[in-house]
């Protein structure tokens, strides 16, 4: 047995984060496997559990002053049903799990449980988004790129949660996504790109590239991106090898169940030769 709280309002649940040693859970459906103790046997809580999935300041999807504010506790499903998320962002969300597990599963939990091969997380990094967390004095604002410090580890204090995402509303005429996985419904990504970018008369006004499950935590690269900002979009086809080789210390794949870390690599660059490939030819469409 293991203590549980269900509070009311999102105060509530700071104070008794405040007070308690205490686990936030969502959806469960990653904290239901980690903590799975086998058949017949409840899973393994060593602490209280908060339930904040129900909250409904943390339920919210809004356009506020350039941004789109999504609350943590937003499910999946609901991300591939609403107007204000972006249709790139959803390809990636329609891709994960299964229909029931999206409607359990939320956004905040997809980044909080800091996977490696979290779906979401290539998009957000992409798409510079931040996190507002909170304790029951303080806030703070953090990139995500800061919150995630390593596979399954974050900057969440013992005291805070997370209450906000918060992405800026930028609308991207060139968008890409790709998942490798074992099979197209319900499995686990062995490799992930989002490609991000803007092209005015075939040279690259801003670029993003995002890569998952190929690194301890997601591998993005402003100092690469911003030396190919400026370039014309045939060259950077071209110069395919030399971008190649500057992402080459970053992409650092492991070996495990899913995947030889080198498939994970060869796959990884093949999807970057094909992002700037689908670059040259699709240079205003939205995908
Ligand atoms: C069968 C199956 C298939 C799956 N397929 C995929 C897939 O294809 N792609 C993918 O990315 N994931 C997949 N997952 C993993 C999981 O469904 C997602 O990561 C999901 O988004 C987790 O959300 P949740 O609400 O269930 O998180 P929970 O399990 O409730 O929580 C996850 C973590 O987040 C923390 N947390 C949750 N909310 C907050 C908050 N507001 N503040 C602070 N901490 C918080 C929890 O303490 C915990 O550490 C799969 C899981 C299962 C069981």
């Amino acid at each position: 047995m293991v203590d549980a709280y269900r509070p009311k309002t999102l105060a509530e649940a700071l104070k008794i984060r405040n007070e308690t040693d205490c686990l936030p859970i969502a959806g469960g459906t990653d904290l239901m496997v980690q903590k799975a103790r086998g058949t017949g046997l409840g899973p393994g809580f060593e602490k209280p559990l908060l339930f904040v999935g129900h909250l409904p300041e943390l339920h919210r999807i809004e356009k506020k002053e350039g941004y789109i504010h999504i609350g943590p506790a937003v499910l999946l499903s609901e991300l591939l049903h609403n107007p204000l998320i972006s249709d790139t962002f959803k390809k990636a969300v329609a891709l994960m799990a299964s229909p029931p597990s999206r409607n359990l599963a939320t956004l905040g939990g997809n980044i909080c449980n800091a996977s490696p091969a979290g779906d979401t997380l290539p998009f957000l990094y992409a798409a510079d988004a931040e996190l507002l967390l909170e304790n029951h004095e303080f806030e703070r604002r953090i990139a995500i790129e800061d919150f995630i410090t390593g596979p399954k580890q974050t900057d969440l204090k013992p005291d805070e949660l997370l209450t906000d995402i918060i992405i800026p509303d930028i609308n991207f005429p060139v968008t890409y996504y790709k998942k490798v996985g074992q099979r197209r419904g319900m499995s686990l990504t062995k490799a992930s790109f989002h490609g991000l970018a803007d092209v005015l008369d075939g040279y690259v006004e801003d670029l993003r590239m995002a890569f998952g499950s190929v690194a301890p935590t997601v591998v993005r690269s402003r100092d690469i991106e911003n030396s190919l900002i400026g370039e014309s979009v045939n060259s950077l086809k071209n110069r395919y090898q030399e971008i190649l080789e500057l992402y080459e210390p970053l992409i650092q794949p492991i070996d495990d169940a899913r995947s030889s870390a080198m498939y994970r690599k060869n796959v990884c660059f093949n999807i970057l030769k094909d992002f700037l490939n689908y670059l040259e030819k699709n240079q205003g469409d939205i995908i």
